[in-house]
């Protein structure tokens, strides 16, 4: 019985996943399909997933934590939940730039977070930059979602690493003074918001709009048709970019399997899965941008290593409560 036991565990893998599962199903049928591990996973709230790993410190239930944007995988290694991995492969198929100093959590798809205009109400030489959204000429004209959510505390902290953190107060204090309508909803509901005539600029993820350009809902699809995408930052520090990504969670009971599953995730055909099915940017010079990502066409992206936003979190949303950017 111990034999069975042994070969039981050493062909499963648990993981916990702030993605949703139609977004990771493909990736771990094909990743089962060649490697014969059983892979469990739940899906839930990334922060909540990070709470119970706290709690389960000395017996994981998880082996692996799967999340999007920087500011979470910032918060997870900051709890101290990853292991540090020494793989060839991730670190030949990555750019360091997208993997933490300590090597403990790996960034497996880029996310874009450029302005979104009114191709009706706003000409495209009006736009410039992040910075010169809080111009009193967008008075009324903003719409952007809540600083409780990662993505825009992660803009904040992009905006500090680049502009320091005086100019970025000021920043916030009077971009919020523009917006058109208390922050309400995800990136979606901001473009919606456009298309319907409430304001004229957001900024949003990229893969949101070409989810709604391809999708089945015909008044999404009628409201993403009358934005535009502008890439802010060309001549200076470049468009803010973030990661989805992954780390081995400490005491993982499947190691091996985890370490396989990861390095997966970063070979060309997985990131082909992201690519397609996701719309989001590959981490791999070798993997196009979906069809409709490739229209939105090519920019400058923000150099930095991106670790450095998640240090940034903290004081992002100190900064963001402090001006009432809701
Ligand atoms: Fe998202």
């Amino acid at each position: 019985t111990f034999i069975i036991l042994e070969s039981k565990t050493e062909n499963e893998l648990n993981i916990y996943s702030g993605r949703k599962s139609y977004l990771i199903e493909p990736l771990i049928n094909e990743f089962e399909k060649n490697k014969k591990v059983k892979v469990n996973v739940i899906t839930g709230k990334s922060d909540e997933f990070i709470e119970k790993l706290k709690i389960e410190k000395n017996n994981p239930q998880a082996d692996i934590l799967l999340t999007t944007d920087i500011a979470r995988l910032s918060r997870a290694k900051e709890n101290n939940l990853f292991e540090k991995v020494n793989s060839e492969i991730l670190k030949k198929n990555i750019p360091k730039k997208y993997i933490s100093n300590d090597e403990d959590w790996f960034g497996l798809s880029v996310r874009a977070r450029p302005i979104i205009y009114s191709k009706e109400r706003v000409n495209i030489n009006e736009l410039k930059n992040y910075e010169q959204l809080a111009e009193k000429k967008w008075k009324n004209r903003i719409c952007m979602r809540s600083s409780n959510n990662v993505y825009n505390q992660s803009l904040i902290s992009y905006m500090i690493l680049n502009l320091g953190e005086k100019k970025t107060e000021e920043w916030i204090e009077n971009l919020v003074k523009n917006f058109a309508k208390k922050p309400y909803g995800g990136d979606r509901d901001q473009i919606r918001a456009i298309a319907h005539g409430q304001c004229d600029v957001t900024v949003a993820n990229t893969y949101y709009l070409a989810n709604m350009l391809n999708s089945k809902n015909k008044k999404d699809k009628e409201s993403a048709k009358k934005v535009s995408i502008f890439w802010p930052n060309q001549t200076t520090f470049g468009t803010h970019i973030n990661l989805s990504g992954a780390g081995i969670i400490k005491g993982s009971k499947n190691y091996k399997n985890a370490l396989a599953f990861l390095e997966f995730l970063s070979s060309k055909k997985a990131q082909e899965i992201y690519s397609k099915n996701i719309h989001e940017y590959s981490i791999r010079n070798d993997v196009k941008p979906s069809e409709t990502i490739s229209k939105f066409g090519k920019f400058y992206a923000d150099d930095s290593k991106l670790e450095e936003i998640g240090k940034k979190i903290k004081i992002a949303i100190y900064f963001a409560s402090k001006h009432n950017w809701r």
